[in-house]
C-alpha cells in the first residue's frame, strides 16, 4: 500500500527516496494552476487593500512600535501575567484550565463535554483548536462538531484543513464553493451567488446554535488586569458560539495574554487593518464572566483552556521568544512570495507562511518541521509588514543554524538537520579560505578537472543548469591580463 508521500511522488514522477514529503507537496502545489491563480488574485487584493489602510507611513511606524512594545512587555512579564489572568478570570467566574500538550487540552474539553452529557459542539473560528486537532479528537470520542465560521464550515464540507489563518478557504474560488454546496445540498438549486450560498449555510447553522450544549471559541487577547477574553470577528458566529450554548469553552495559547485593557485598542486597530484591511471588524466581543443573576442571556459556564504546546520552550530563548509576539494577523503570509506560489496546504502545518515557518519548527521540533525554514527567500517582506515587528527573516536564519549546529541548545530538535557530508564540505571550504596556498591549489585543481563535475547536483539542478567552472581561476586570469599589459607596454 502506498503512503501519501509515495502517491504524490508517483503523480509527479519524483523518486520518493530522495524527496522529503514537504518538497513533494510543493511540487504538487506548483503544478496546480487553478490554486495558484486563486492565491495570486486573493493576495494581490489583500496587499493593496492593506496599503490603502495605512496611508500615513509615519503613523503606521509609530503604531507598529507601540504594538511591539505592548507585546514585548506582555512577554517579559508572561509568568506573572498568566497568574494574574487566572486569578481575575476565576474571580469573574471563568474556570481556568492549564494544558501542557494538545492531548491534555483535548481531554480537558472532552471532560467538560462529558460533565454536561454534551454530544455536540458548535465552534467559532479558532486556530488553536486546529493546532489541537480538536475536531478529529472529538469525532473519535463520539462528539459531533460543527464549524460556524463560514470559511471553516465550507472546509468542514470539503473535509479539508484551512490554508490561511484568517481566510481559511482562500484557496477556493466562488465556482469551486458553488460546486461543493451543490454536491452537499443537491436539493438546493446550483448557484454561484455569494448571498445565496451564505444563506444556505446560515440556515444550517442557526438551529445548531440554539441546540448545541457547548460552544467553542478562540481568544485574540486575554487581559490579565480584568480577566477579560477579547474576540475579533466579522460574522457574528463568534458571538453566537459564545453566548447561545449554555457552556462556552475558550481555547488559546499562553502567549495571548496582555497586561492591561488599554493595551487592547492599539493591538485591535493594527490587527484588523493588517489582516483584512478593515478599520474595525463587524464584531468585537469582550467576555468577562458567565451569565450573572438577572441577566437574560449568555452561557451559564465559561471555561478558559490555556495551551502551552511548546511555547514555554520557545520562551526560554531570548531571541526566539520574539516569535510569541505574533497577533495572528496574517500580513506576513499575504506578502510572502513563497506562500503565494505554493499556498497554505503545501506547508502541511496549522500555521502556514512565514509565521508557520518560524513557529511550527520551534513548537514541534526542527526534526519534524525543520525543512520549513528553507521555504523562504529571506526577502524580508514578512518582517517589513509585521505589525509587531517580529524579525521573521532573522529568526528563520537562526533556526537554519539551530537545525545544523553541532552542539545542542534549548531549541527543540537542534542539530537534527546536520549532515556529516555537508559539515565536512563547509569545514574544507573554511580551511581553504583561511590558507591562501590551499585556496589557490584547490581552485586550480577544480578548474583543471571541470569536465568531471557532474551536470546534476541534486535538487538544485532540477530547475536550473549546473554552473560550469571557468577553465582558469580568477588569479590566473588576472595574472595573464597583467602580464599581457606589461608585454604591450614593452
Ligand atoms: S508574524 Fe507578524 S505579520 Fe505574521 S501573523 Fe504574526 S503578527 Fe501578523
Amino acid at each position: 500500500m502506498q503512503n501519501n508521500q509515495q502517491k504524490a511522488a508517483v503523480e509527479t514522477d519524483i523518486p520518493v527516496f530522495k524527496i522529503p514529503e514537504f518538497k513533494v507537496r510543493v511540487v504538487n502545489a506548483l503544478a496546480n494552476e487553478e490554486v495558484r491563480n486563486n492565491f495570486r488574485v486573493a493576495m494581490n487584493g489583500l496587499m493593496s487593500r492593506r496599503l490603502d489602510m495605512f496611508p500615513d507611513t509615519e503613523e503606521l511606524e509609530n503604531l507598529r512600535t507601540k504594538c511591539m512594545g505592548i507585546r514585548a512587555n506582555s512577554l517579559t512579564k508572561l509568568p506573572d501575567l498568566l497568574q494574574q489572568l487566572e486569578k481575575n478570570c476565576t474571580a469573574n467566574g471563568i474556570q481556568v484550565h492549564w494544558a501542557e500538550t494538545c492531548e491534555q487540552a483535548n481531554h480537558i474539553v472532552l471532560d467538560i463535554m462529558k460533565k454536561h452529557d454534551a454530544k455536540m459542539m458548535v465552534k467559532g473560528k479558532s486556530m488553536v483548536s486546529e493546532e489541537m486537532g480538536m475536531n478529529h479528537f472529538m469525532e473519535d470520542h463520539g462528539i459531533e462538531w460543527l464549524e460556524s465560521d463560514l470559511g471553516e464550515y465550507i472546509l468542514q464540507l470539503a473535509e479539508e484543513p484551512p490554508s490561511h489563518i484568517v481566510m481559511p478557504t482562500i484557496h477556493k474560488n466562488r465556482k469551486q464553493i458553488a460546486k461543493l454546496f451543490f454536491e452537499k445540498f443537491p436539493e438546493i438549486p446550483y448557484t454561484e451567488d455569494v448571498d445565496e450560498l451564505t444563506k444556505t449555510a446560515r440556515e444550517v447553522l442557526r438551529d445548531k446554535f440554539y441546540s448545541a450544549p457547548v460552544g467553542i471559541s478562540g481568544v485574540n487577547f486575554a487581559v490579565a488586569e480584568t480577566g477579560t477574553l477579547c474576540l475579533v470577528e466579522n460574522e457574528g458566529n463568534g458571538r453566537m458560539s459564545t453566548t447561545a450554548p449554555p457552556v462556552h469553552i475558550a481555547v488559546t495559547g499562553i502567549e495571548k495574554v496582555v497586561e492591561k485593557l488599554v493595551d487592547v485598542p492599539p493591538l485591535y486597530s493594527i490587527l484588523t487593518r493588517s489582516a483584512t484591511a478593515q478599520p474595525v471588524t463587524t464584531y468585537f466581543n469582550m467576555i468577562s464572566s458567565p451569565r450573572k443573576n438577572g441577566e437574560k442571556d449568555g452561557p451559564k459556564e465559561v471555561h478558559l483552556v490555556l495551551l502551552d504546546n511548546g511555547r514555554s520552550s520557545i520562551y526560554s530563548d531570548p531571541e526566539l521568544l520574539e516569535t510569541l509576539r505574533c497577533i495572528r494577523c496574517s500580513a506576513c503570509i499575504n506578502h510572502c512570495p513563497v506562500y503565494v506560489r505554493i499556498g497554505g496546504h503545501a506547508y502541511g502545518t496549522t500555521y502556514p507562511g512565514p509565521i508557520g515557518t518560524i513557529f511550527e519548527p520551534q513548537k514541534s521540533g526542527l526534526e519534524i518541521h525543520g525543512e520549513l525554514t528553507q521555504a523562504s527567500s529571506l526577502c524580508g517582506a514578512c518582517s517589513e509588514v509585521c505589525p509587531v515587528k517580529i524579525p521573521i527573516a532573522d529568526i528563520i536564519n537562526r533556526l537554519r543554524y539551530e537545525g545544523i549546529r553541532q552542539d545542542k541548545s534549548t531549541t527543540k530538535g537542534s542539530g537534527s538537520r546536520r549532515k556529516t557530508s555537508e559539515a565536512l564540505i563547509w569545514k574544507a571550504w573554511a580551511l581553504a579560505h583561511k590558507k591562501p596556498g590551499m585556496y589557490r591549489f584547490g581552485t586550480k585543481m577544480a578548474a583543471r578537472m571541470r569536465g568531471l563535475i557532474p551536470s546534476k547536483l541534486g535538487p538544485w539542478t532540477s530547475v536550473r543548469k549546473a554552473p560550469k567552472l571557468a577553465p582558469q581561476t580568477l588569479h590566473e586570469l588576472m595574472k595573464n591580463r597583467v602580464s599581457k599589459q606589461n608585454t604591450g607596454k614593452n
